[in-house]
């Protein structure tokens, strides 16, 4: 079969890869019908030293169940079914927390031995834990919003759901991504009614709008704390969202946020060192989020998405084959395109 290689910065190459099989009775195959790429895949496609062997990419995929272990109950051939970004058994006690990021006995995609997502197929290794059946036909125009519940949307959920968000807090998000965007959209869904989005790309923070922002601040910086605070009568908002993983927008969200108030932070962060000083802690910010255990919400977040109530999938703007997935990188890495849907 073929699939997406990375085998250093700017080079994203699509390859024969040999056809995955069924190994251990808890796996199932999975022909991919979407994919896709991820903010996060950018970061070894800008710096990733070359390499001669390459590695396998993508996280975040959907398809039909082509061959199924004896273990696996639940899921049957033909199943149309989500990946989330990390697999995981879905019993142990940290999947029962909810943290099947952290799971015992799970792992990531594209890792020597795990495929990626990018690719016509998958073997999904604890299949039963990791993979929910989507009740839509191969067809269905859903499909492109189902594929948010591998990562994007469910990101974007976790830092609003991290933050507290409800009717009666007011929600800075910081960037306009397709998690900032996606964060808009859950912290509208949560009952927000006052959402500023910090992004200064008009077509997105349209979308923004749309999703629910109320304020959109193109100012960067301290400029743009600065509107935070004049939109929020000097105080700023009850919780941030942080979704860019710089170290400015780190110090853009502890200044943003209100005394007393959370920082749910999503963006991978390319930072190692942030402001924890005196002044932080005398205004009792809390600083929560991390990674999104998508697992845990894509039933709570799925039947919204049938009925029609939220479309998340509306920040692909552009749609790719899997010969196309080197121009879907660079533009994306580019920024002409927002995030990039894969149809193998
Ligand atoms: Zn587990």
């Amino acid at each position: 079969m073929r699939a997406t290689m990375l085998y250093g910065a700017g080079d994203v190459r699509v390859e024969e890869v040999p056809d995955p099989t069924l190994r251990e009775p808890t796996d199932a195959l999975v022909r991919v019908l979407r994919s896709c790429i991820c903010g996060s895949d950018l970061w070894p496609y800008g710096s990733m030293p070359a390499t001669e062997q390459g590695r396998r990419i993508g996280h975040e995929f959907l398809g039909v169940i082509e061959d199924i272990g004896s273990d696996v109950s639940g899921l049957a051939v033909g199943d149309l079914v989500v990946a989330p970004f990390v697999w995981a058994d879905n019993t142990c006690d940290f999947c029962a927390q909810g943290l099947q990021t952290s799971c015992r006995h799970g792992g990531q995609w594209g890792v020597p031995g795990v495929d990626g997502g990018q690719g016509e197929a998958v073997r999904v290794p604890q299949a039963q834990g990791t993979l929910v059946k989507l009740p839509v036909a191969e067809d269905s125009a859903l499909l492109s919003s189902l594929l948010t519940l591998s990562d994007v949307f469910c990101t974007g959920h976790h830092a609003a759901v991290t933050a507290g968000v409800g009717p009666r807090t007011t929600v800075t998000v910081i960037g306009d991504g397709a998690v900032g965007l996606s964060a808009v959209l859950a912290a509208k869904r949560l009952g927000a009614e006052r959402i500023l989005l910090m992004g200064r790309h008009k077509d997105r923070t349209d979308l923004g709008r749309e999703f629910g922002a109320t304020d959109v601040v193109a100012e960067r910086g301290a400029e743009g704390v600065e509107r935070v605070r004049e939109l929020t009568g000097g105080d700023g908002t009850h919780t941030v969202l942080e979704c860019v993983g710089t170290r400015q927008a780190i110090e853009m969200s502890i200044a943003a946020v209100r005394d007393g108030g959370v920082i749910g932070r999503v963006g991978a962060p390319q930072y190692t060192e942030a402001p924890m000083d005196f002044g932080t802690v005398m205004r009792n910010i809390t600083l929560t989020g991390g990674v999104a255990p998508a697992r845990a919400y894509i039933e709570e977040l799925m039947p919204d998405i049938l009925d029609g109530t939220i479309e998340p999938g509306r920040v692909f703007d552009r749609t790719v084959s899997l010969d196309e997935v080197p121009d879907g990188y660079r533009a994306m890495a580019g920024r002409e395109a927002l995030k990039v849907l894969i149809r193998p």
